[in-house]
Parts: structure tokens; sequence; C-alpha cells
């Protein structure tokens, strides 16, 4: 076992004591599902006034709708009761502020060795890249045009989302 995560394991052993989310399926009780950013600045339940049970919550750097992404929503439209879809990149995006040369050369001297073969999925047009991301989910054959889908910019500093899509 590795070690370090004692405070993280001592934190669930209370949580657990006072488990409430307990006899609950995989369905989405809101139908709802969530495509946003792994920053820590989001609170992808919260910010639409849901709380644990109510949504699908899928998180990658960006907030893109990617192969991995789809694959999600697909199974979240058919099986787990999402009706509703939102895509939420967010206001000072490390991923749309950085290009592709600049996060290889910082990750590079955080690691100490070559990063120039490592992908990373920079934006340079966020709301380009939103509404391509939309059209990506409505286009999707797999995805009813029953399903509704929204694009929004989540702004950090104010916790507003701005819809554009
Ligand atoms: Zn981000």
């Amino acid at each position: 076992m590795s070690g370090g995560f004692e405070d993280l394991v001592a934190a669930n052993q209370k949580f657990a004591d006072s488990f409430s989310l307990k006899g609950f399926d995989g369905v989405a009780k809101a139908g709802v599902a969530v495509v946003t950013c792994m920053d820590s600045r989001i609170d992808p339940l919260g910010m639409i006034g849901l709380k644990p049970g109510d949504a699908k919550i899928f998180r990658n750097p960006g907030g893109r709708v990617d192969n991995s992404a789809l694959e999600a929503l697909v199974l979240a439209t058919h099986l787990l009761g999402v009706e509703r879809v939102l895509v939420v990149p967010h206001t000072r995006c490390a991923m749309a502020s950085k290009s592709q040369q600049e996060l290889r050369q910082v990750i590079g001297e955080s690691a100490g060795q070559d990063a120039s073969w490592q992908s990373f999925h920079v934006i340079e047009d966020q709301l380009d890249a939103l509404a391509q991301d939309v059209a990506k989910v409505r286009s999707h054959p797999l995805i009813s045009d029953r399903i509704k889908v929204a694009g929004f910019l989540y702004d950090v500093d104010t916790g507003l989302l701005n819809q554009h899509q």
C-alpha cells in the first residue's frame, strides 16, 4: 500500500460513519449531465443547485467533448436517465491560456525531462470550441434529438453560467 493518504482515509471513515447516499441506483435523478473542466474552482453540482445522485459529471482538462465524453453521454442518455446535457468550459482556464509548446516547456521543466511527445489539448478560441463541442453532442447518431444540449461559459470569479449555445 502507498503511504501519504492517511488524512484522506481518516476523513473517509468519518464520511462513511454518517453515510447518507445508500440505496441510490446509477440513474441521474435530475436527468442532467455536465461536461466540465477538472479545475478545482468548479463545483459542478453546487453551481446548478444539484446534489449527489442528481447528475452525471464528466471532467477533463478544458471541459472538452472528446471521444471519451461522447461515450459517457451515449451511456448516460440511454441507460442513466439523462435528458439534458450542459457543456461548461470556464474563464481563466489554463488550457485556453497557454500554447501546447508553452505547456510542454513548463511540464518538461517540472518533470526534469523532455515533454515534447506529450499532447496537451489546448484551446485557441473557447467560444468556438464550445460551439463545436455542443454540435458534436447534438449531431451524434446515438444521441437522440429529444436530448436538450446547451453550452455555457462558467465565470470562476462570479459563479455565474453564461449561456452561449
Ligand atoms: Zn480549466
